[in-house]
């Protein structure tokens, strides 16, 4: 039986990248919030997708609502559409979020995208699919300098 005890919600049944790993993760997606994880016995802020702390292998971790800001750290552009909802080419980053866990997510509206550039979580409605976390740029004055 799929995923019963988070409710069988139809927007996050129907989407085809949720993971049975991480609840909490695709229940915030369904409600267009960014969850990440906390450990309760060293505090420190894990990736949506951990199991365990990193730090003391604590397992007894929290989820908790991220702010949803963070710093592109490295990124590729994609030229081939790896999925239905995007249109290449189009940006695929790693995310340095401001709590400090990284992760990977599409980056829209820019074709100068740099690392350094601030980015902010947004939600694409797709009627296939829960909210889409995407994110966009929001400060490009961290860009690298060229010389
Ligand atoms: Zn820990």
């Amino acid at each position: 039986m799929p995923n019963s005890e988070s409710g069988e919600d139809p927007l996050t049944k129907k989407d085809a990248f949720r993971d049975d790993k991480d609840i909490s993760f695709w229940d915030g997606i369904a409600r267009s919030e960014l969850r990440i994880k906390k450990c309760n016995a060293c505090g420190i802020v894990l990736s949506p997708g951990a199991l365990f702390c990193s730090e003391c292998w604590s397992g007894e971790l929290t989820a908790i609502k991220a702010s949803g800001r963070g710093m592109v750290h490295s990124f590729v552009v994609y030229h081939r559409a790896f999925s239905e909802n995007e249109t290449p080419p189009y940006n695929v980053a790693i995310i340095a979020l401001e709590e400090g866990p990284r992760i990977v997510s599409v980056v829209d509206g820019s074709d100068r995208l740099q690392v350094g550039n601030i980015v902010e979580a947004v939600w694409l409605s797709t009627p296939a699919q829960c909210p889409a976390l995407r994110f966009a740029v929001v400060d490009d004055t961290g860009r690298k300098k060229e010389n």
